[in-house]
């Protein structure tokens, strides 16, 4: 597997790769069978499978959430290597932002609701980050998780509205035998607050009003950000604690 750290480095490999298909799957690492899911699909339906990992900070609304981030660089290395990957890039805070952080991208309309409204800023440094790493690798193909079904829908528009000729494409949810999401960021649970969440998809697919989950969510020790209904899916965030777990699924 080779390894892109630079900009240098990333306009070389997108001269040597002119005319082929490449496909690609950002990710913020500590990859799971999620990730993986996205990064097959991307290997069978591309020439060249390229996959980042970039933890970043603009997206994060809490410091202490992105201090805590879990960041197992070796272990995802040797599930890339193992999937057979051709290409990683891992840029430095310096590579992703030359400008201090002070060009920014913004969508005034998805990036404003649900996610938008409780963790402010957060989608647009994922939108602004997203582009960078599209323009520093330039794939024909992209590949998102409809886990975070906003960051989908978001990425789809931008693509269209700045005219990039990438083709985004949707992946489904890869779940745990018992129902939950993966995710990173359910290593952080303790082992009572992991079965507890299994009540949240559970709910999310019961055929009861958005408030019956909301109230049904509260009383089994949840703190709930929002339950609603939009573009086909229900959606919801919630907490344990400090873990805060994001899902959906089609209405
Ligand atoms: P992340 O590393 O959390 O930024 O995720 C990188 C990509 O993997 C995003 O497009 C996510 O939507 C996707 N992803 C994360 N978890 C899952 C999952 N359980 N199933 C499918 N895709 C996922």
């Amino acid at each position: 597997m080779n390894i892109l750290s630079n900009t240098s480095e990333c306009w070389a490999f997108q001269q040597s790769t002119i005319g082929k298909k490449i496909g690609f799957v950002p990710t913020m690492g500590n990859l799971h069978a999620g990730h993986a899911s996205l990064i097959e699909r991307s290997k069978q339906e591309n020439d060249i499978a390229v996959v980042s990992i970039y933890v970043n900070p603009t997206q994060f609304n809490q410091q202490s959430d992105f201090q805590h981030y879990p960041r197992t660089l070796e272990q995802d290395k040797a599930l890339l290597e193992s999937l057979k990957v051709d290409y990683l890039l891992l840029p430095d805070e310096q590579t992703m932002y030359p400008d201090n952080y002070q060009v920014q991208l913004l969508e005034t309309e998805i990036s404003r609701e649900l996610e938008g409204e409780y963790r402010p800023g957060h989608l647009g440094g994922m939108l602004t980050v997203v582009l960078k790493l599209l323009n520093l690798v330039r794939p024909t193909h992209a590949y998102f998780g409809e886990k975070d079904y906003q960051q989908l829908l978001l990425v789809k528009k931008m693509v269209q509205a700045l005219l990039l000729p990438i083709q985004i494409i949707g992946c489904e949810t890869l779940r745990a035998e018992d129902g939950l999401a993966l995710s990173s960021r359910n290593s952080r649970l303790t082992d009572a607050q992991r079965k507890q969440a299994t009540i949240f998809p559970e709910l999310l697919r019961q055929n009861i009003s958005v408030k019956l989950i909301t109230e049904n969510l509260i009383r089994q020790g949840f703190k709930v950000d929002y339950i609603s209904e939009k573009w086909g899916r229900r959606l919801g965030a919630v907490w344990l604690g400090e873990i805060r777990l994001i899902d959906n699924v089609p209405v």
